[in-house]
């Protein structure tokens, strides 16, 4: 059983705080949806839990089962469990997905014996073709072919809390039933534990969230069960502001 806890977390960029003090807490096997207008500060989130740069804490706290996630380097972030499944896939030419799995298994210290195998049964279950995985990581590929691949390293590599910021967003109804699908299982396979930001409830119908949180200039204005989702498809942000 493995705890994300975040605690008061504030921080800003280019000088504009843009976290005002959040609290979630995510545990093994549960899906905590984060639903907020544009600007919120969702991504935000997402790139403070892992590290990424240009982003400074002002305030609170990020533990992984009480160690301090914030004093991390980015990998260690990764290795230790944590996983982000970005909004806008990086494309990195010249560097291919099973050699970054490989990689990445290694600084994990897990074998990569079968890694081949294991990408061709990840790429069957979700609908990825296979000789795409030999191509340069994200390079040319669609919006749906991307989120996929994303989805693919995710599953490898089984973190045990993973932040999905956006995994409907340039996805067609195909690819977002796929990719959906297969974190909610691995919610059931592996215990993943989920932080799914995002903006419509239609990521929900397949990846079942146990908890809705609203998040609104930099705070959480509301927490609840899935028929806050349905509660905001409904009224809209404006009814939470
Ligand atoms: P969301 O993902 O909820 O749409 P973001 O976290 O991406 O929102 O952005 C929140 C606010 O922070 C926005 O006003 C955005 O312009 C600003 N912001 C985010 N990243 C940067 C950055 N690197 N430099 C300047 N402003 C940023
Ligand atoms: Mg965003």
């Amino acid at each position: 059983m493995t705890t994300l806890r975040i605690e008061g977390l504030r921080a800003e960029v280019a000088g504009r705080e843009i976290l005002k003090g959040v609290d979630l807490v995510v545990s093994s096997g549960e899906v905590h949806a984060v639903m907020g207008p544009n600007g919120a500060g969702k991504s935000t989130l997402s790139a403070v839990i892992m590290g990424k740069p240009g982003y400074r804490v002002t305030g609170g706290k990020v533990t992984l089962d009480g160690a301090d996630v914030l004093a991390m380097p980015t990998w260690e972030r990764a290795v230790a469990g944590l996983h982000l499944v970005m909004q806008y896939p990086t494309e990195v030419p010249g560097v291919h997905v099973d050699d970054v799995l490989a990689e990445a298994l290694r600084s994990r210290g897990r074998d990569t014996a079968s890694l081949g195998a294991e990408i061709d049964r990840e790429a069957a279950r979700i609908g990825f073709d296979p000789s795409l995985v030999t191509r340069a990581l994200n390079v040319d590929l669609s919006g749906g072919e991307k989120k996929r691949n994303e989805t693919l390293q995710m599953a490898v590599l089984a973190p045990r809390i993973a932040i999905l910021d956006e995994l409907d967003s340039g996805l067609d109804i195909d690819a977002l039933r796929d990719c959906a699908r297969r974190v909610e299982a691995a919610t059931h396979e592996s215990s993943l534990g989920v932080l799914a930001i995002t903006h419509y409830v239609r990521l929900l119908e397949e990846l079942k969230a146990d908890m809705v949180h609203i998040l609104v200039a930099g705070r959480i204005v509301a927490s609840g069960g899935p028929e806050l989702a349905d509660r905001l498809e409904r009224d809209g942000y404006g009814a939470f502001v």
